[in-house]
């Protein structure tokens, strides 16, 4: 591809309603005007000024003189029997990244990433395998929620969002958090989900914000060795510290926190294992939600996902412990589309051809 100069102009993608108005301020005659584009940006959605239609025709051009309205560009899309669909977006550095959007129950949830990469190394995840990478600017994140509403003609109140895809959107907290405030102006924080492999830092700062999201933790161990084993970063970041952050996290009426646990054959998944998880995290309203490995042969060709059997007994053992327990059989493994497998495909093709 050749090589394109970088767009100058700021992008009023991602941007709050607020952002936009202060953007704006010198270029409109009155404040309303800005709040008429932060609404078509926002709650419609739109990607031209053309757009427009209530803003003069002398504004219009002015405006798209001096900004711009970009989302990601969509490099690949591959849909899966299950209806779950993945997109591989490209960003304006050539960087790539991916996203799953999946149908349950009516609703449709939208895997975003945070990162281009993931620098904390988890062993069995294949994000991890391929190394950190940037952290995605909050258009680029929002942008993956515009373009995915976009295909799927999804209607917005059906739409719920994990930030699951790649990355860790704990160590981009700035980024997440301009995302955030503008993915609230359309899905209430309630439907929106950051999943952390436990930054302490990160779970500081979310706890400290006005409006948050719900948190999910990655746990996948029930003791600091193994955890540390599985997830490097538990060394920086010990159990004992997470639990007692998490004892103190505020949780809003009704909600809880989610405990992901990917079970790995003979690794994490004995009936002791879901029994030490329950010590641990007794008192915490909370949730686990229990993810048989995706294997993978290239990244990880030691670790199994283990029989349906021994899935459905650690899950009995949770909930026969007292705890609220699902199983995400994988959305979209016939197209490596599941959160948590992410980029896998399109960096091996690449790395193939060089
Ligand atoms: N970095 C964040 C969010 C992205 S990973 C985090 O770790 O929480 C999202 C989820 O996918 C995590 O719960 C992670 O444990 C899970 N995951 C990663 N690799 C996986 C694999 N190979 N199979 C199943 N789940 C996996
Ligand atoms: Fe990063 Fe999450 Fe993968 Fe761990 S599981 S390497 S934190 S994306």
């Amino acid at each position: 591809m050749a090589w394109v100069a970088p767009d100058p102009r700021p992008n009023l993608v991602g941007r709050s309603p607020l952002e936009i108005a202060e953007l704006l301020a010198p270029h409109v005659d009155r404040p309303f005007r800005a709040t008429q584009v932060s609404r078509w940006v926002i709650d419609r959605d739109a990607t031209s000024f053309a757009e427009m239609s209530n803003l003069s025709k002398e504004l219009r051009s002015d405006l798209e003189r001096r900004f711009r309205i970009t989302d990601p560009e969509i490099l690949e899309t591959s849909s899966s029997d299950d209806g779950s669909v993945k997109w591989l977006f490209g960003l304006e550095d050539g960087v790539t990244v991916e996203g799953v959007a999946m149908p349950e129950d009516g609703k449709l949830t939208m895997c975003l990433s945070s990162q281009a990469g993931c620098a904390v190394g988890c062993v069995f995840c294949v994000t991890g395998a391929l190394g950190g990478g940037r952290n995605l600017r909050p258009d680029e994140i929002v942008g993956q929620y515009r373009v995915m509403l976009r295909r799927l003609a999804a209607p917005v109140d059906r739409v719920n969002i994990v930030f699951m895809g790649m990355g860790e959107p704990l160590l981009n907290t700035d980024h997440l958090g301009e995302a955030l405030e503008t993915l609230y102006e359309r899905v209430s924080p309630k439907r929106i989900t950051v999943s952390t492999s436990g930054i302490l830092p990160g779970i500081r700062w979310l706890a400290g914000v006005e409006r948050r999201p719900k948190l999910a933790v990655s746990l996948n161990a029930p003791d600091q060795e193994r955890r540390e084993r599985l997830m490097p970063i538990a060394r920086r970041y010990p159990l004992d510290e997470l639990m007692t952050e998490l004892r103190r996290f505020p949780l809003e009426r009704g909600r809880r926190i989610t405990f992901e646990y990917v079970l790995i054959r003979g690794v994490n998944d004995a009936v002791a294992d879901a029994e030490a998880v329950a010590r641990l995290i007794r008192g915490i309203p909370a949730k686990v939600n229990v993810i048989p490995l995706n294997e993978d042969a290239t990244h990880f060709p030691d670790l199994r996902r283990p029989d349906d059997s021994t899935v459905n007994r650690f899950a009995v053992s949770l909930r026969d412990a007292g705890l609220t327990v699902t199983v995400r059989w994988s959305k979209g493994l016939d197209v490596d589309a599941a959160c948590g497998q992410l980029k896998g495909r399109h960096q091996r093709r690449g790395s193939q051809s060089t």
